[in-house]
Order: C-alpha cells, then sequence, then structure tokens
C-alpha cells in the first residue's frame, strides 16, 4: 500500500484546503505514477472491501437522499461498482502493459510502442442521481491508470456524498484520492485550478461551463451528459417485453437516470395496445391503485423541490395544451411524488418534447414507418442512449446505422451500461469521452508513442541533408509509390 501522509486539517477556508490539496496532489503525481499493477490493484481491492463493508450505509444514505430502493441501491450501485472493480482487476496488467506496433519498411531497424501515463492529477465532478456508480466507476479508471484525483460529488445528495468521503479516506490518502464536498462554489473553485483532466458527469448546461473552464488550462475533459433518450416499438416487437423494460427503467431511480427511455416512438398500428401493456405493467410493479403507488417502497422520490417542480411544471405544460393522461398523473409537493405517468397525444409545442424529463413521465407518439421514427430522432440532439424494440433484423440493422449519439440497446433497456466490455458515454450534446473497463483506464491515460532505433545504419540516412543524391530521389521516388 502507498505510503499514508497525515491529511490536511479541514480547518482553514475551504480555499486553502483545497488548493492545500491541490500542491500535495501535484508533487505526489509521480510517485503514484510509478506505482505497479500490484500496487494499483491493492487499492482497487481495498476499495471493493469498503463498498461491500459499506452495502448497507449505502442503502441507508440512498434512502435518506431520495428515499431510493435498497434492491435499486444493490442494483445500480454497489453492484455496478464491484463489477468494474472485478473487471479492472483481472485486465490491469494487460491494459497497463506497453503495446508494441509493427514498423513499416522504410523504418527497418526501428521498433515502436504505445505506453499509456497517466494523465496527472484529475478532478471528478459528480452528480446526486447515482452517487456511488457514477463518481466510484470514473474514480476506478482514474485509479487504474495512476493518477492522482480530487472527487466532488453532488450537494444534493449530502448523506451519499459523506459516505463517499468515509469510504475514499478507508482506502486512499488525500495526496492520492480526496473527497472535497461543497456547492457550485466549491466547483468553481476546483474549476479555476490547473488540473490535467476533468471528467464531469452531469447536465448539458454545466458541462459547457465546465469545458470552458477546462480550455483556461487546456485540460482535456470528459464530459457525461444528458439529454433525451428515445425508444422505438415497432409492430413487430413483443408488446409485453417492451412495455415492461420501459416502464421498469422509466420509473427506476424515480425517473432520474441519464439513460432512462426519455420518450416513446411507437408504430401506429400497435400504439393503442401498447399503451394498455404499459398500464398493466406499472399496476403489477408498483400497485394498483394512485393511493398504492404512492406508498411502494420501490418508487423514489424527486431529489429536491426544485426538481420535483420541474417535472411537475412538465406534465402541467402538456396536460394544459391538450395531452392526454393515459395513466397516472397524481403527484404530491410534501412528498416530493410524481406518480408514474403515460401521457398522449402530447402537442408538439408542449415543453415534455424539448427539456430532459428526468422523472417518472413517458410521453407516447406513434409514428407510420420507421424513416419517420428515425427523422424525428435525428432532427433533435444526439441522445445519450437509444433503445429499439423489434423482431425485424432490417429495422434493427437501420435502427444502428442510421441514427447517431451513444450507446444501442436492442429489445432491452439500459442493457448497455452494464457490461463494462462496453465504452459509456454520449456524443456533441451528450457527452465528450468513454468510460467503463478499459475505456475508463485509457479515458485516464495519455497514449504516448516511444519509437527506438535500434541499427547501426539508420534508414534515416539517406535523408540526410544537403539534399538531392542520386539515392535520396530514388527513395523519395519509391516512397511515394509504395509507402
Ligand atoms: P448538474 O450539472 O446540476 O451537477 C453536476 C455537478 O456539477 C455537481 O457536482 C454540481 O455541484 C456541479 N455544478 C453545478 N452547477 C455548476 C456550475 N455552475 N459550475 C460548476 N459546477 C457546477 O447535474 P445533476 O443535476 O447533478 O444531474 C442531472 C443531469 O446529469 C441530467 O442532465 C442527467 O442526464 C445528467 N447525467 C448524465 C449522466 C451520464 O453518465 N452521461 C449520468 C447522470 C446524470
Amino acid at each position: 500500500m502507498p505510503e499514508v501522509v497525515s491529511p490536511p486539517v479541514q480547518t482553514a477556508e475551504p480555499r486553502q484546503f483545497i488548493d492545500e490539496i491541490f500542491r500535495r496532489q501535484q508533487q505526489r503525481q509521480y510517485a503514484v505514477a510509478r506505482s505497479t499493477t500490484r500496487e494499483r490493484i491493492a487499492k482497487l481491492r481495498c476499495l471493493h472491501e469498503a463498498m461491500l463493508r459499506h452495502q448497507e450505509d449505502t442503502r441507508a444514505a440512498l434512502w435518506a437522499d431520495f428515499r431510493k430502493p435498497a434492491h435499486e441501491v444493490d442494483i445500480s450501485e454497489t453492484i455496478c461498482v464491484n463489477s468494474e472493480i472485478r473487471h479492472a482487476i483481472r485486465h490491469l496488467s494487460s491494459w497497463m502493459a506497453p503495446r508494441p506496433v509493427g514498423v513499416r519498411l522504410p523504418l527497418l531497424g526501428s521498433s515502436a510502442t504505445i505506453h499509456h501515463e497517466p494523465k496527472g492529477v484529475c478532478l471528478i465532478l459528480g452528480p446526486w442521481n447515482f452517487p456511488f456508480n457514477l463518481n466510484l466507476i470514473a474514480l476506478v479508471g482514474a485509479v487504474s491508470a495512476g493518477n492522482c484525483v480530487i472527487l466532488k460529488p453532488s450537494e444534493y445528495a449530502p448523506h451519499s456524498s459523506a459516505l463517499l468521503k468515509k469510504i475514499v479516506e478507508e482506502c486512499f490518502p488525500p495526496e492520492e484520492v480526496a473527497v472535497v464536498e461543497g456547492d457550485v462554489a466549491v466547483a468553481e473553485q476546483l474549476l479555476s485550478l490547473p488540473f490535467n483532466h476533468i471528467f464531469f458527469t452531469g447536465s448539458t448546461a454545466v458541462g459547457k461551463i465546465v469545458m470552458t473552464a477546462a480550455a483556461k488550462h487546456l485540460a482535456s475533459v470528459t464530459l457525461e451528459l444528458g439529454g433525451k433518450s428515445p425508444v422505438v416499438v415497432d409492430e413487430t416487437a413483443d408488446l409485453d417485453r417492451a412495455a415492461s423494460r420501459i416502464a421498469w427503467i422509466k420509473c427506476l431511480n424515480g425517473g432520474q437516470t441519464c439513460i432512462a427511455p426519455d420518450y416513446v416512438l411507437v408504430q401506429a398500428s400497435v400504439h393503442d395496445a401498447f399503451v394498455e401493456k404499459l398500464k398493466t405493467w406499472i399496476r403489477h410493479f408498483y400497485g394498483a391503485t394512485p393511493e398504492a403507488r404512492q406508498q411502494s417502497p420501490d418508487l423514489a422520490r424527486m431529489i429536491h423541490d426544485r426538481h420535483f417542480q420541474a417535472v411537475k411544471h412538465l406534465l402541467d405544460d402538456a396536460v394544459s395544451r391538450g395531452a392526454h393522461v393515459a395513466f397516472g398523473g397524481h403527484n404530491d409537493a410534501i412528498d416530493r411524488y410524481i406518480e408514474p405517468t403515460v401521457l398522449t397525444a402530447a402537442p408538439e409545442e408542449a415543453a415534455i418534447w424539448e427539456h430532459e424529463i428526468f422523472g417518472p413521465l413517458l410521453p407516447v407518439r406513434p409514428y407510420q414507418t420507421l424513416d419517420d421514427a428515425l427523422a424525428y430522432i435525428n432532427a433533435g440532439a444526439k441522445p445519450l442512449a437509444l433503445y429499439l424494440f423489434s423482431r425485424r433484423e432490417k429495422h434493427i440493422r437501420q435502427f444502428v446505422a442510421e441514427t447517431r449519439g451513444g450507446g444501442v440497446a436492442i429489445n432491452e433497456c439500459a442493457l448497455q451500461f452494464f457490461n463494462p466490455e462496453l465504452p459509456f458515454g454520449g456524443h456533441n450534446a451528450s457527452g465528450i469521452g468513454k468510460y467503463h473497463g478499459e475505456s475508463g483506464f485509457m479515458e485516464f491515460s495519455n497514449s504516448r508513442s516511444v519509437a527506438r532505433q535500434h541499427s547501426p545504419i539508420p534508414t534515416t540516412n539517406v535523408f540526410l541533408p544537403p539534399y538531392g543524391s542520386k539515392l535520396m530521389n530514388l527513395a523519395l521516388r519509391w516512397l511515394s509509390r509504395w509507402l
């Protein structure tokens, strides 16, 4: 395990405290970069054990923050983080190994290798909606790659943030990994420092602020952002499968999931049947009556009053413009509860078609042909996730080929997130960069080319000035034709 130096005491002004941790990490980064595979694995094992030790605390923290159901905590936080850690432990030695690559004929006598050096001192700014998953999986990538990290979780999940700090402190000295808690002012202070890499998960609007701040120091960025993730259900789909998966992932975490289905485009011939299936599955999952659903222990609450009001506004706005509440519609400000709600016939000008919903409201609209559905999706910003329910191979191929953005799942929702072999992230408005598994290691690494001349009579001799020898001209002619 790394040498442990006593932590700076947090009695100074936060600004001085942050500056002091940053300074210590800058000094420490070269020692951390030199850490062996075995040493990095030991750190990852410590994190894995801490997650297991604090599994019950994790459930309690997320229940206190927004009544997140314990089973959802296990599925979407603890198990995800531990699966990423185990994957990294299994593969770290091959990820870290320099990769030899081939050399072309004119460079004969030399060798070429790609090395992965850590970026240095990294900042991770995280959201509140999956505080353990989204902060710690990024941390696994950063630690695997040999970086020092300051991690700032969101201020809106304070119980989770405090536990994250505790878990990290049990595994890392602060000059290697430190959790700094705080609000936007603290995030701004952190963003003013010359980090080597900034990994941000959150809204597209704040992502732009982060990228602007990073530009001042030319720090590289990973932006894991949000947006409207569409689902297409065609007339060949298994409607029970489609409705059950869409309802489940839409309501998971109270709908506050970046890869939740935002809206559904359903082929007109099965529109009504699909809406009926949605109602059946929501009743089955969460209760037969509005009262039973509000009392269900399996539905999380909106994170804070402002967010409750934002989601309620999307519902009220759609209804006031003529949308039909096909299911649900109840809400309770005191409880910050929004009932799982299915909306049909929401008019084009309703705000629900414009903004990421981030709550358990599901607008459904019919389409005639797959071309129509794809044109609708492609007219908007690139989504973070795209889902298709279909049994027609041609439709599946067309959906993948003719859409742009983040990951795709066919006949399931969120499947693309759970496999550490798959890179996770969006494109443009939904994000920049990828992580999970090897992609996370690479995101926190700088790939360096190392070319080495071994030959006592290097081929480069031919190109030395003065230019124009016969041999040089011959070589240039040959190279321009055959290289
Ligand atoms: P947010 O953007 O409000 O906050 C994220 C982090 O940024 C927090 O730590 C916060 O303190 C900080 N922050 C907020 N305002 C800031 C400012 N002006 N300057 C600097 N830092 C600031 O996001 P959120 O509400 O926590 O999360 C919801 C959003 O995140 C949704 O849009 C969702 O789609 C997206 N999201 C994306 C992913 C993903 O993996 N792509 C995952 C979860 C959430």
